[in-house]
C-alpha cells in the first residue's frame, strides 16, 4: 500500500481536503480516507498540490507529430484540408517500425508531460509502402504500443481498417500501406494483439475508406469482444456530400444502417453532423470525440456543442494530429470555439447557471476513459491511481480559490502548472 496527502484532490464530490489517499500494489485507488492520518514513511505528503484525475486522451495519429509547424506555408492555390492530407501521406510513406518507434516515443514523453495519462491511438500506417506486410504484421503497431510501455503512457490501440482510396474508389499509392488484404487478416492482427495482452479497439477508419462487407464484421467483433470502436466521421463537408452521393444518406446515418453504432462506438469529429445524425448517436448511446486545436488548424468546422449537450452525448477529447498537446488548451478551445459558434458564454456546462470547469474536467477524464474502455478517469475506489498534480503556488493560479480552480486552470493556464504526472500509482514525470 501506498499512501498520498495532498493538499487537495478532486473526487467525485469535487474538491476534498484532508483526503488521504490510498493505492494498492497494482496500482489502483484502494480507499479514499478522511483525515492525513500518520500512516507511517510511505505516505508521501503533498502540500501545496491539488491532484486531479489524469487527462484522456481518445484519439491521436503519433506521427503526425513529425507535420508540426511544417503544413503553413500554401503549397498551391487550391489550399485545402486534401492538400494537408498529401503532407502527412508523405510523412507516412517515410515511416519504419524503428522510425516509429523513436518518433512515438519522443511524443509520448511530450504528452504524458502534459497531463494525458493515457491515449486512445488510431494506429493506420501498418505495412510497407509496398502494401507488403512485414515479416510480423504488427510490426508498426508493436513500435507504437513498446514507446507507449517506454515512455510510460497508457496506450489503447485503435487498430484502424482502411480498404479503400474514397467511396468505391481504389486505394491510392499512399494509402497501400494502411490497408490489410482482406477483413479476416485484419481482425486477425486484431486477435494477436489482443492475446498478447495489449489494450486494444477496432478503428474502421470512415464511411470513404471502409465498405459494408469489411464494416459489419468489424462492428459485430467489437459487440462479441466487448472493444471499443472507434471512427472518423463528418469531419469535412466534402466527405458528407460524398456520402449523400454514393449512398444518398450522411456518414453517420450510413454507420447506422451498418450496425456500428452502440455504447462502446465512439464518432471522431461530428463536425457537420446533422441534428438526424445526433439523434441515432444518442439513441445508440455513442461518444462523440472532438479535436479543436487539431479542427483549428485544419479549418474543419466547429462542431455543434450545443446541440450535442442537449442531446445528451458524451463529450471527449482527442490530440488528434498532435499540433498541439496540452489538455488545458484542448478543453479550452471546445468552450472558447463554442462561444464564438453560439456568441454566448458558456456552453460546455452542466446546467444554465453552472460554469464549464467540471464538465471540461469530466470531458477530459471521466468520458474519456469510458471512451476507452479503461478504469481510470476519476478519483475513486477501484480505479487506476492516474492523476496530474497542479502546483496552487504557480504565478499562473495566484488569486485562486476552492470555488473557481477548475475555471482558473482551464482559463488562465498552461501545462507550466502541472508538477507531476502518476500513471497507475507511478510517479512518472515532475
Ligand atoms: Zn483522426
Amino acid at each position: 500500500m501506498r499512501y498520498l496527502a495532498p493538499e487537495y484532490v478532486y473526487t467525485v464530490q469535487g474538491w476534498q481536503s484532508n483526503t488521504l489517499i490510498v493505492i494498492n500494489d497494482d496500482g489502483v485507488i484502494e480507499a479514499l480516507r478522511e483525515q492525513h492520518n500518520p500512516a507511517g514513511s510511505e505516505c508521501l505528503e503533498m502540500p501545496g498540490v491539488a491532484l486531479l484525475p489524469g487527462f484522456v486522451n481518445v484519439h491521436s495519429h503519433v506521427f503526425q507529430r513529425a507535420l508540426r509547424g511544417h503544413t503553413h506555408r500554401a503549397l498551391s492555390q487550391s489550399e485545402t484540408f486534401w492538400a494537408w492530407r498529401n503532407a502527412m501521406y508523405r510523412a507516412a510513406s517515410q515511416l519504419t517500425p524503428g522510425g516509429l518507434y523513436e518518433l512515438a516515443l519522443q511524443t509520448y514523453r511530450e504528452m504524458l508531460a502534459a497531463g494525458y495519462t493515457s491515449v486512445g491511438e488510431f494506429h493506420y500506417v501498418h505495412h510497407q509502402p509496398s502494401g507488403e506486410p512485414y515479416a510480423n504484421p504488427n510490426a508498426m503497431a508493436e513500435a507504437i504500443l513498446h514507446a507507449g510501455r517506454d515512455a510510460g503512457i497508457r496506450v489503447v490501440l485503435l487498430l484502424t481498417a482502411y480498404a479503400q482510396g474514397g467511396f468505391n474508389r481504389p486505394l491510392e499509392e499512399g494509402q497501400r500501406r494502411f490497408s490489410d488484404r482482406s477483413v479476416d487478416a485484419y481482425l486477425r492482427r486484431v486477435e494477436d494483439l489482443r492475446s498478447a495482452g495489449f489494450l486494444v479497439g477496432v478503428a474502421p477508419h470512415s464511411v470513404r475508406a471502409v465498405p459494408p462487407e469489411w464494416f459489419q464484421p468489424i462492428a459485430e467483433y467489437s459487440r462479441n469482444a466487448a472493444l471499443p470502436l472507434h471512427v472518423h466521421a463528418d469531419e469535412q463537408v466534402a466527405e458528407v456530400e460524398q456520402c449523400q452521393a454514393a449512398y444518398d444518406c450522411a456518414p453517420i446515418e450510413l454507420l447506422e444502417r451498418w450496425g456500428a453504432l452502440s455504447p462502446r462506438t465512439t464518432v471522431i469529429h461530428a463536425t457537420h453532423a446533422s441534428q438526424v445524425e445526433l439523434a441515432l448517436l444518442a439513441r445508440a448511446g455513442c461518444t462523440v470525440c472532438v479535436c479543436p486545436t487539431t479542427e483549428g488548424d485544419l479549418g474543419d468546422g466547429i462542431a455543434p456543442y450545443a446541440e450535442l449537450l442537449t442531446a445528451g452525448i458524451p463529450l471527449v477529447i482527442g490530440s488528434d494530429s498532435n499540433t498541439r498537446l496540452d489538455p488545458l488548451e484542448e478543453l479550452r478551445w471546445a468552450e472558447y470555439s463554442a462561444r464564438m459558434r453560439y456568441q454566448r458564454r458558456r456552453v460546455l456546462v452542466r446546467d444554465e447557471l453552472a460554469s464549464p470547469g467540471s464538465l471540461l474536467l469530466d470531458c477530459g477524464t471521466r468520458s474519456g476513459a469510458q471512451a476507452l474502455g479503461l478504469a481510470t478517469g476519476s478519483i475513486e475506489p477501484g480505479r487506476l491511481a492516474d492523476f496530474v498534480a497542479i502546483d496552487l503556488s504557480h504565478p499562473m493560479l495566484h488569486g485562486w480559490n476552492e470555488q473557481d480552480l477548475l475555471d482558473t486552470l482551464f482559463f488562465g493556464c498552461s501545462t507550466s502548472v502541472i508538477k507531476e504526472v502518476w500513471v497507475q500509482g507511478q510517479r512518472m514525470s515532475g
